[in-house]
C-alpha cells in the first residue's frame, strides 16, 4: 500500500480518542487494514527472538539510555562464554528460533570474542543469529557475518538530523545510514527503526522516519516508544505515546507488508498500558515478533535502558512463560521458527 506524506500526517494528528479501553472507528479502521496485511503473509504466527544481553558497559553517551557512559549509578557486568552459551541453551529450550546478542558498545569485548560465541550457537543449536551491537568499522562487520551471523539490528533512532546528533553526542545520522548500507552489501538481514516521541519528535519528523525507513529495504523495522531514564538528561522529558507508537507500527505494516515488525518491549513499559499488554496491542496493529529478554537473573534489573525493562521482581522464566500465554490467549501462534525475512522473498 502507498501511503502520501500528508496522509501519514493526518493519521498520525488525527484526535486521540484512547480511553484505555477502547480505540477510534478511524484508529480501529486502521489496525484492523494493518492486521489484515500480516494476515495475508504471517497467518497469526508470532516469532520468538531471545534476547541475550551481555554487557551493560558502553562508550557512548546517548541522552535517552540508561547504559550510557556518564551513568555512574549503574552496575555494570558482562557475561562470560559458558554465561552467553547457558542462556542460550536455556532460550532454544523455551521455543526461540532466534538469539539476539544486545549490549552497549563495550571497549572491551574483542571482536573475536563475539565470532566464537556466533560460530558455537550455530555449531551446538542452529539458531538464526541476531546481532545488535551498535556501530563498528566495515571489518568488523565482515568478521561476524564470516561467523555465521544472520541479522544485524541497528536503528537511527530518528531521521532529523540535528535532534540525532544532539542525542547521540559525536554521531551524525549519515554515517549511521551508511553502516546500514555496508551491512547490507555484507548480506546481514538488516534491521533499522526509531525511538518514538524523543522531545522535539513532531508528527511530521516522526512521517519523514516512517517514510525514509520504508524506502530502505529492510527486513526488520523495530519502532518502540521512548521511555525517560532518571540516571539521563531526558530524565524530565515526556514518554512516548502508546497510541502514536500503535499507529506507527500499524502504517509501516501497511507500507512494509513482508517486513518483519517487533512488539517492542518498551510498550510494556508504558505507564498508560494496561495489564502491561502494550505487546499485544502492537501484535494487534500489525507486528509479528516478540523479543523477550533471555538474560539470566543475576544481572538483568542492570541492562536498564529504560525502567521498566527486565523488573527485577520477575525471573526470565516467568517473564517469558507469562508472556507466551497472553500472545497465545490472544488468538496468535507462537513459532519456533527463525522467521527469517520474507521481504527477502518479496523483493527477489
Ligand atoms: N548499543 C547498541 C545500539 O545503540 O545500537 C544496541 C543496544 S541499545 C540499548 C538498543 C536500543 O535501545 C537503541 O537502538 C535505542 O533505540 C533503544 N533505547 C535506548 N534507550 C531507550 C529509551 N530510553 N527508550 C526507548 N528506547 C531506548
Ligand atoms: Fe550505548 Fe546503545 Fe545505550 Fe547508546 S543506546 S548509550 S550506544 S547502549
Amino acid at each position: 500500500m502507498s501511503l502520501t506524506r500528508n496522509e501519514i500526517i493526518e493519521i498520525l494528528k488525527s484526535p486521540v480518542a484512547y480511553d484505555g479501553k477502547s480505540f477510534s472507528d478511524t484508529d480501529n479502521s486502521l489496525f484492523t487494514a494493518a492486521t489484515a496485511t500480516a494476515r495475508a503473509l504471517f497467518n497469526n504466527t508470532v516469532y520468538q527472538r531471545g534476547v541475550i544481553e551481555f554487557s551493560s558497559h558502553c562508550r557512548k553517551n546517548c541522552h535517552y539510555c540508561g547504559l550510557r557512559s556518564s551513568n555512574t549509578d549503574l552496575l555494570r557486568y558482562r557475561l562470560t562464554h559458558v554465561e552467553i552459551m547457558d542462556a542460550v541453551e536455556t532460550a532454544a529450550a523455551m521455543g526461540m528460533g532466534t538469539i539476539v546478542l544486545q549490549a552497549g558498545e563495550d571497549e572491551d569485548v574483542n571482536p573475536h570474542f563475539i565470532y566464537t560465541i556466533v560460530r558455537a550457537i550455530k555449531e551446538k543449536f542452529n539458531l538464526a543469529v541476531t546481532l545488535s551491537l551498535g556501530d563498528h568499522p566495515d571489518d568488523v562487520y565482515r568478521l561476524w557475518r564470516d561467523s555465521g551471523a544472520d541479522r544485524y539490528l541497528l536503528k537511527i533512532e530518528t531521521t532529523d538530523t540535528d535532534l540525532h546528533s544532539l542525542y547521540r553526542p559525536g554521531q551524525h545520522l549519515y554515517d549511521r545510514l551508511n553502516r546500514i548500507e555496508s551491512l547490507q552489501r555484507l548480506g546481514y538481514e538488516t534491521g533499522s527503526g526509531i525511538i518514538i516521541g524523543l522531545p522535539g519528535m513532531t508528527e511530521e519528523t516522526l512521517t519523514d522516519d516512517l517514510l525514509l525507513l520504508s524506502t530502505m529495504g529492510l527486513d526488520m523495522i523495530a519502532c518502540g516508544p521512548f521511555i525517560p531514564h532518571p540516571q539521563t538528561p531526558l530524565r524530565h522529558a515526556a514518554p512516548g505515546k502508546l497510541l502514536e507508537s500503535l499507529r506507527v507500527t500499524a502504517l509501516l505494516r501497511l507500507l512494509n507488508p513482508a517486513t518483519n515488525i517487533p512488539a517492542t518491549s518498551a510498550l510494556d513499559s508504558l505507564r498508560t498500558v494496561r495489564n502491561n499488554d502494550g505487546r499485544i496491542l502492537a501484535l494487534n496493529a500489525g507486528a509479528n515478533v516478540i523479543m523477550p529478554s533471555i538474560t539470566p537473573d543475576e544481572v538483568r534489573s542492570s541492562y536498564s535502558i529504560y525502567p521498566g525493562k527486565n523488573d527485577p521482581a520477575l525471573s526470565q522464566n516467568s517473564t517469558v512463560k507469562l508472556l507466551q500465554s497472553r500472545v497465545q490467549q490472544a488468538g496468535f501462534t507462537l513459532s519456533s521458527q527463525a522467521g527469517s525475512s520474507m521481504q527477502r522473498t518479496f523483493r527477489a
